[in-house]
């Protein structure tokens, strides 16, 4: 069966790190936040992480053939906005009560079916031994997933400190896969209390993915420990995921992810993390005290076995 490790949780939770560290390490390959592809990067043209524009990387590229050209043109919008309707927060809650009724919606089969072809030309690329890292992080696209009778869906919910969190939602910042083109884009910033509402509704509905999976697919991972112990956890993920270390594991075609934090596309980063005390040395201690309150009772869940 083919294996997908899909990392559930709240944007700028520093799963590009997480990201980059597995898909280097271990028999895993990363293809960023698949629910993106389309959107970001067939219709918008965005940067694939090697540095070419997604329909033009060599990874990429041979997807796209296996999926079929004309094929991907025709579905790049229809596919942008199903996943906007059943991946997106805002459909969480009812997917979360249709898939618990095995009551899918009819209209659900067109998106099942767009994404089974998708996942099935990136794994036809890559071949056999291969463990897909999807880090999309969406809620919703993890229980879609687990529909797909071809794959058995891992959940990874991977959680960063709520202040820290917020903090780097109210940082400018530039994002150099869609500016190529001459214009500057940039990330999406949010106010710090708006980051902190959307830090506890993304991580709530990651925690409710726990109910959905059965014990051995679901496991919650903080940024803080992975990055004090990347090697250890890296390891422990791979055991989750029941895949094996391979000696002399050889990734032929390199980083291809997709969307995400712009350091994805700086080729010189090395394999040290350093542990990220920008937002602590920021923040006023009232603005991470606020945070703290909010999000401990959430965080005591979250942790709990
Ligand atoms: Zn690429």
């Amino acid at each position: 069966m083919r294996k997908i490790l899909y990392v559930a949780g709240a944007s700028r939770s520093g799963s590009t790190i997480l990201d980059i560290y597995l898909s280097r390490s271990f028999n895993m390959f990363s293809v960023g936040e698949l629910t993106y592809f389309f959107e970001k990067g067939v219709l918008k043209g965005e940067l694939c992480a090697c540095g070419s524009p997604v329909t033009q990387c060599a990874f990429w590229s041979s997807v796209i053939r296996a999926f079929g050209w004309k094929d991907i043109i025709k579905n790049a919008e229809i596919y942008s906005r199903l996943t906007d309707r059943f991946d997106g927060i805002k459909g969480f809650l009812r997917s979360f009560r249709l898939t618990r009724r095995n009551e899918l919606p009819f209209d659900v089969s067109e998106y099942l079916s767009l994404t089974n072809r998708l996942l099935s030309a990136v794994f036809q690329v890559l071949g056999t031994g291969v463990i897909l890292l999807d880090s999309s992080k969406l809620p919703s696209r993890a229980l879609w997933c687990q529909q797909l009778s071809d794959y058995d869906t891992y959940v990874l919910h991977f959680a960063r400190d709520a202040a820290a969190t917020a903090f780097s939602w109210t940082q400018k910042k530039l994002r150099p896969e869609a500016s190529y083109l001459g214009k500057d884009v940039y990330m999406v910033r949010l106010s710090y209390r708006r980051a902190l509402f959307r830090w506890m509704r993304y991580n709530l509905y990651a925690t409710m993915l726990r109910y959905r999976f059965p014990t051995g697919r679901y496991r919650f991972m903080r940024y803080e420990c992975f990055v004090a112990e990347p090697e250890a956890l890296s390891k422990e993920i791979l055991t989750f995921v029941g895949g094996e270390p391979q000696a002399g594991w050889n990734n032929r075609w390199g980083y291809h992810s997709i969307a995400g934090n712009p350091l994805r596309l700086n080729k010189s980063a090395d394999l040290t993390i350093v542990p990220d005390h920008r937002a602590r040395k920021a923040l006023p201690l009232w603005k991470s005290g606020i945070a703290n309150l909010m999000s401990l009772p959430l965080s005591k869940y979250m942790n709990r076995r």
